[in-house]
């Protein structure tokens, strides 16, 4: 009996009919695998080509804007996620790790402790943040009031026109007079509502 039929090229046991059109000589599931497989080369050059990518400081930003929206909003409206990532957070945290396994009062504990507040108190203005801080501290107002305070104070400050004696000051700390920037259509290639994919 003649033998029709040839085996895969990839040793998987099946058999195919010879066919011209068949460069790789495998059957298609094997070769199709093949194709998905990442080799070391190949997870070399992704690994590279992602690399370059995040180089460009406005493809990281627009992923890390992407990926926290992302996560917040599961956070908010997916009950199993939220338990998961809590669950991550907590063996984690259980690592001790980072500063937490640091003694109370050490500089790197202080230092962690005054950078997560810079955080949490991001949207208050810089200069009234130990108001902020008085004010909830106190019971005086809840900490919604007390920002709302904080910051309707820093714009009563900028709405202010500048003493002689401050605008002096500023000169000497190195500020400069510049032409007040008024945007022109010719002067930009992106739209004012987002990023161009020219940027990209
Ligand atoms: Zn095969």
């Amino acid at each position: 009996m003649s033998r029709t039929t040839v085996p895969c090229a990839n040793g998987c046991g099946a058999d195919l009919r010879p066919d011209p059109a068949r460069k790789t000589g495998m059957c298609l599931p094997c070769y199709r695998k093949r194709q998905h497989e990442v080799t070391p080369s190949r997870a070399a050059k992704i690994s590279a080509a992602m690399k370059a990518k995040f180089q460009d400081p406005v493809y990281a930003e627009l992923h890390r804007r992407r990926t926290g929206e992302g996560i917040r909003d599961a956070m908010a409206n997916d009950e199993a996620f939220r338990q998961h990532r809590q669950q991550l957070g907590r063996q984690v945290g259980n690592l001790k790790l980072g500063f937490s396994n640091e003694p109370a009062g050490s500089d790197a504990r202080m230092a962690s402790g005054r950078k997560q507040s810079a955080t949490k108190l991001r949207h208050i203005p810089e200069r009234y943040r130990s108001l902020y801080r008085q004010l909830v501290a106190s019971k005086e107002m809840t900490a919604q009031e007390a920002a709302l305070h904080c910051r309707a104070k820093a714009a009563a400050d900028r709405a202010k026109p500048l003493s002689f004696e401050e605008q002096l000051r500023r000169v000497q700390e190195g500020a400069q007079i510049v032409r007040k920037f008024k945007p022109r259509a010719t002067d930009h290639t992106f739209t004012l509502g987002g990023v161009a994919t020219g940027m990209l």
